[in-house]
């Protein structure tokens, strides 16, 4: 793998609240500075629910960052010596975070980046979609469905507030399974058109 990283490489670990993003995002840093490779480790500055520049795990794993306003301070802050980037919450940035990341693995750099592939209505977040795409290597892992047990791919909201971007923890969110979340109302309403749409398939998707 190492000359991959030589040329450049995007990686993307993805999944819902809880599944472990961090602790991998931290897990592959740490190797990486094993390897003697100079890593710098970004997230998007909205996000201080633990600290204003650490990067913290549910579990509370801990390493430092360097928290950043928009996706063009990161090549701003780049250092001549660094050789892998490594972005938590990467769902938070605006589209250029697609154009940054694509820059930084044309360079060379090897890029890590962990998100919500999900936001809470169970909706691809942001720019995840295309990063997923445009990466040369994806992991989508799970948490664990609070209800039953069972792998959980998406965070379930259990209050009632409709922004996108609401910071919390389990006070606010639960890793759900596909069969124990739940839709809210407005969500229901709004997939309606879309089976509509798949009517005519209806006949090949009851089973
Ligand atoms: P993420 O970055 O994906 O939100 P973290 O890496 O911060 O996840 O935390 C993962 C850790 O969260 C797990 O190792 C576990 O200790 C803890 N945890 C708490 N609730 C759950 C859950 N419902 N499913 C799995 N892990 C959970
Ligand atoms: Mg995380």
């Amino acid at each position: 793998m190492t000359h991959q990283y030589f040329h450049g490489s995007i990686e993307v670990v993805c999944g819902p609240m809880f599944s472990g993003k961090t602790e991998e995002l931290i897990r592959r840093v740490k190797r990486a500075q094993i390897a003697k490779q100079r890593v710098q480790i970004f997230k998007p500055a909205v996000d201080v629910r633990y600290d204003v520049e650490d990067v913290v795990s549910h579990s509370s794993q801990v390493i430092k960052s360097e928290p950043v306003e928009n996706a063009v301070d990161i090549l701003i802050r780049l250092k001549d010596s660094t050789r892998v980037v490594a972005i938590d919450e990467v769902q938070f940035f605006d589209e250029n975070i697609i154009t940054v990341v694509t820059k930084l693995a044309a360079r060379g750099y090897r890029v890590i980046c962990a998100g919500l592939d999900l936001d809470y209505r169970a909706q691809p977040f942001g720019p995840m979609p295309t990063l997923l795409a445009l990466a040369d290597e994806v992991m989508k892992i799970h948490a664990i469905c609070t209800v039953c047990g069972a792998p959980a791919t998406r965070s379930q909201r259990l209050t009632a507030q409709k922004e996108r971007f609401l910071l919390g923890e389990s006070d606010f969110y639960e890793a759900r399974c596909r069969g124990h979340y739940q839709h809210d109302e407005v969500e229901e309403q709004a997939l309606l058109p879309l089976e509509e749409e798949i009517k005519p398939l209806a006949g090949h998707l009851t089973n």
